[in-house]
C-alpha cells in the first residue's frame, strides 16, 4: 500500500496520470494561457515534451509562465495576442511557424463568461462573448488549420482542441448568450471532424463543469456570482490541472484515436 504524501496527493487530483514524454517533437499553441485552464494546460503540454506557444493579452503573466516552463526544462514562447484581432492572429501564425516550426496542436481555449438576465439587454456583454468565444475561436482556426493539415500530411499527430462547456448542452438560467457560444463550439467540432478527420487532423472539444479559475471574476450578475461561489465552497470543484491532464491525454493517444467530446465534471456537481 502506498502511504507517501506524493501518492496521497495523486488521489486528490488527476494531474499526473500520464507519464514519460508522449508529446516530444510536437509544437503547440495555447490561447488563454495567461491564467486558469490555458495556463495549466500549457505547462502540462510542455512537461510532456511539446514546445508551447502561450498566447493571451496579459504579457506579464505569459512571461512568468514561460519562465516557469523553462525552469522545469521545457520550451515555450510568449505571444501577446488579442485573438479577436484577425490580422494579429494570422501574423502570429506565421511568426510561430518561423520560430518553432509548423504547429500540430492547437488548444483553442480563450473564452469569457458574462451572465445576465436577457431583459437587462447587456449588448456589450453579449458582443464581448460572441467576439471572443465565436469570432476569436474562428480566427485561431483559420490561422492554424493549414499548419495542422500540413503536419498531419507529414505523418505527425495533429490536434484541434477547443474549450466548450457543460453550458453547451444544459439549460442554466441567465447563461443564454454564453451557452449559445459554447453550443456553437460543440456543434462546430462535430462538423469540422467530418472534414479534417479525413486528413488525419483530430478535432476535439472539452466541456468542463465548474473549474476554479478567474472566469467568475468577470461575472457581474449577483445570482450567478453566488451560484459559482457556492459551488466552489460546497463541493470539491475541478482544478485547472485536472482539465489540463484531460487535454494532454487527448493529444497523447495514438494518432488513429480521436477523443471527440469529453465532459469533465466535479464528481459532486449536480448540473
Ligand atoms: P480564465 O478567465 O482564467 O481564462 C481566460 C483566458 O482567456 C485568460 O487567459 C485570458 O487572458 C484569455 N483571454 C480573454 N480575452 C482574450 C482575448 N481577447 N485574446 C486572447 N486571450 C484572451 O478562465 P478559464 O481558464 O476558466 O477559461 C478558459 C476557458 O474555459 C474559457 O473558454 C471558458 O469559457 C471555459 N470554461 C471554464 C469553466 C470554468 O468553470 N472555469 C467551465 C467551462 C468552460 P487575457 O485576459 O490575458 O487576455
Amino acid at each position: 500500500m502506498h502511504t507517501s504524501k506524493h501518492s496521497l496527493e495523486g488521489t486528490n487530483h488527476m494531474s499526473t496520470v500520464i507519464t514519460a514524454a508522449p508529446l516530444a517533437g510536437r509544437v503547440a499553441i495555447v490561447t488563454g494561457a495567461s491564467s486558469g485552464i490555458g495556463e495549466a494546460t500549457a505547462f502540462r503540454l510542455a512537461t510532456l515534451g511539446a514546445k508551447v506557444v502561450v498566447a493571451a493579452r496579459r504579457k506579464d503573466n505569459l512571461d512568468a509562465l514561460v519562465a516557469r516552463i523553462t525552469a522545469a526544462g521545457g520550451t515555450a514562447l510568449a505571444l501577446p495576442l488579442d485573438v479577436t484581432d484577425r490580422s494579429a492572429v494570422n501574423a502570429a501564425a506565421e511568426q510561430v511557424a518561423d520560430r518553432l516550426g509548423q504547429v500540430d496542436l492547437v488548444f483553442n481555449n480563450a473564452g469569457v463568461q458574462l451572465i445576465s438576465p436577457i431583459e437587462d439587454v447587456k449588448f456589450d456583454d453579449w458582443q464581448q462573448q460572441i467576439d471572443l468565444n465565436i469570432t476569436g475561436v474562428m480566427n485561431v482556426i483559420g490561422a492554424f488549420v493549414p499548419q495542422l493539415i500540413g503536419s498531419a500530411a507529414q505523418g505527425k499527430p495533429a490536434d484541434l482542441i477547443t474549450t466548450s462547456s457543460i453550458a453547451a448542452t444544459r439549460v442554466l438560467e441567465k447563461f443564454s448568450v454564453y451557452s449559445g457560444t459554447k453550443a456553437y463550439i460543440s456543434q462546430l467540432t462535430r462538423l469540422l471532424r467530418v472534414e479534417l478527420g479525413r486528413k488525419m487532423v483530430r478535432v476535439s472539444t472539452i466541456e468542463p463543469g465548474m473549474v476554479d479559475t478567474e472566469l467568475p471574476l468577470h461575472v457581474t450578475d449577483p445570482d450567478a456570482t453566488r451560484l459559482m461561489a457556492d459551488l466552489i465552497n460546497d463541493i470539491d470543484v475541478l482544478t485547472a490541472a485536472d482539465v489540463a491532464e484531460t487535454v494532454a491525454f487527448i493529444a497523447s493517444v495514438p494518432r488513429h484515436v480521436n477523443l471527440t467530446e469529453i465532459t469533465i465534471l466535479p464528481t459532486q456537481q449536480a448540473v
